[in-house]
């Protein structure tokens, strides 16, 4: 399957951040860039399945069919709470949401997601599954070379991939690719997707909106 995403259908900046897999670092890669970035007026959005059983409205005591209640989206206010949605905004995010779906039900959000974020000027979404329909301004992929899992939706998305982040120990942004530059086509061909050519050692340095976010150290790229 290549998934072939279109432009979303709002005028803000889209940035996505996904991951090999869980727990990876995705939320904190979110919360980096915001604090990176504190002129952009972020609205940051998390979209993840629906974890319980059942229903993502009601929750497990909901008879909903498969078609119905496919998702929620819930704002956060409270910066103080425990949740991921809570970091967004104690890092800076003007807001925060999150969205759970029923599987496979991310399309069937879309729509609504789309109307949320229709004055938002800069857009940060934690995922990997919003890839195959929105393509987005930057997507970050957060790998872990010490890790051989990774989701699906993950391989699919490392060809759309416009740089690849390393977390390591610490909280910094980025870090230089293990050894130095590290190609995309190693780091694909490493999750058996196909191979392009791109570098994939992202360093963060300026505002992207004035299309100056650098990728790779020496050889910058520039998209
Ligand atoms: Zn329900």
């Amino acid at each position: 399957m290549t998934w072939n995403p279109s432009r979303p259908p709002f005028n803000g900046r889209l940035v996505v951040v996904g991951g090999q897999c869980s727990k990876v670092g995705k939320t904190a890669l979110v919360v980096d860039l915001i604090r990176a970035f504190p002129g952009l007026a972020w609205t940051a959005v998390k979209v993840t399945p629906h974890a319980g059983s059942g229903c993502p409205v009601n929750g497990p005591g909901c008879r909903c069919g498969a078609e119905e209640h496919a998702f929620a989206i819930r704002h956060e206010r409270d910066e103080a709470g425990g949740a991921d949605m809570s970091r967004f905004l104690a890092a800076g995010a003007r807001r925060a949401m999150w969205v759970e779906t029923k599987a496979g039900s991310v399309e069937g959000a879309l729509s609504t997601l789309a109307s949320e974020l229709a004055q938002a000027e800069a857009i940060v979404i934690e995922s990997n599954a919003i890839v195959e329909f929105w393509h987005p301004d930057l997507l970050l992929m957060i790998l872990d070379p010490g890790r051989p899992d990774s989701k699906q939706s993950a391989r699919e998305a490392l060809d759309l991939a416009h740089a690849f982040v390393f977390r390591f120990a610490g909280n910094c942004l980025v870090e230089p690719a293990v050894g130095g530059i590290v190609t995309k086509a190693e780091f694909c061909s490493a999750f058996g997707a196909a191979a392009s050519t791109r570098h994939a050692s992202p360093c963060a340095t300026n505002d992207w909106r004035t299309s100056s976010y650098w990728v790779g150290r020496g050889s910058g790229e520039r998209f």
